[in-house]
């Protein structure tokens, strides 16, 4: 073989090297799941195989959703859409180092229950002062919510006392014929003194008692993921304490505005409300 053979020989393999690296470079797998989702329901995006070593980013309209490692070349975000989102196509955008790629995501129509009361006016409004204080509360749980903190949940999220549901997401409340709220979570049944377990692992950034909630505990499980829950009797932990998935956090009670021993259980990702029951079936 003539040097010249060689050198072009030697060119060729570095060529076909490189085209072979970029293909494979491009040739990780991105899948959402569930792609069909209700208003208020939270979703998956797991992309695999990517070489980069830098996090990936997403974002649906003006949210941000972040990234976790889920194992060699693997990562996960969890993103979830508010309840008063309209059905039909979105796009997800996803940003993997220079590239960027869509990605779809349907919100299917959804019809949400009604629950019509009448209760004396007394256990409806609010006194001036009583009102300054919610407003004084919703203002500090709106900055916890803001947060976004280092990952600390490990796989699938479990519901905090598994008993039946009184009332489910997004049932609208009117009261003496007027709309009222939107349920933001899920009420668990149970008995007073019931032990409330924490869905996953967490930090407690909350554990107080508020007008409305009553005895509230807060978990931080990271990257923008909070679960609440409210009403409680009393409180196994404090604020600061580092809980485990499965812990005894609290007990069921019926304190704040409250008609009967249950616990409200929420969840926010990106302080946005999820249902409760879309969050733990997610497979993480
Ligand atoms: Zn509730």
């Amino acid at each position: 073989m003539t040097p010249r053979n060689v050198l072009k020989i030697s060119f060729l393999v570095i060529v076909l090297l490189l085209c072979f690296l970029y293909v494979s470079a491009g040739a990780f797998q991105i899948e959402v799941s569930p792609h069909e989702i209700s208003p208020g329901d939270a979703f998956i995006v797991k992309v695999t195989d990517i070489k980069t070593v830098r996090l990936p980013a997403i974002s649906l309209g003006k949210n941000r959703f972040y990234f976790a490692k889920c194992g060699e070349g693997c990562f996960l975000a969890i993103g979830a859409v508010g309840i008063k989102t309209k059905p039909g196509d979105y796009i997800l955008k996803l940003r993997i180092g220079k590239k960027t790629k869509n990605l779809k995501l349907f919100i299917k129509h959804t019809d949400f229950p009604a629950m019509r009361l009448t209760l004396s006016e007394d256990k409806v409004s609010l006194s001036p002062e009583d009102k300054r204080r919610v407003k004084r509360e919703n203002k500090r749980l709106k900055a916890i919510f803001r947060r976004v903190s280092r990952r600390l949940w490990e796989g699938d999220f479990l519901l905090p006392l598994e008993n039946d549901l009184s009332t489910v997401f997004g049932t609208k409340r009117i009261i003496n014929n007027k709309k009222i709220s939107v349920h933001s979570g899920v009420d668990i049944r149970g008995q007073e003194g019931e032990e409330v377990l924490a869905s996953n692992n967490g930090k407690v950034v909350f554990a107080k008692e508020l007008f409305l909630e009553g005895n509230t505990v807060i978990l931080d499980h990271g990257l923008g993921i909070y679960t609440i829950y409210m009403h409680l009797s009393g409180f196994n932990v404090n604020s600061g304490n580092s809980v485990s998935k499965g812990d005894a956090i609290g007990f069921v009670g019926s304190s704040g505005r409250s008609s009967g021993p249950h616990l409200h259980f929420g969840v926010k990702v990106r302080d946005i409300n999820v249902n409760p029951v879309s969050f733990v079936e997610l497979e993480l």
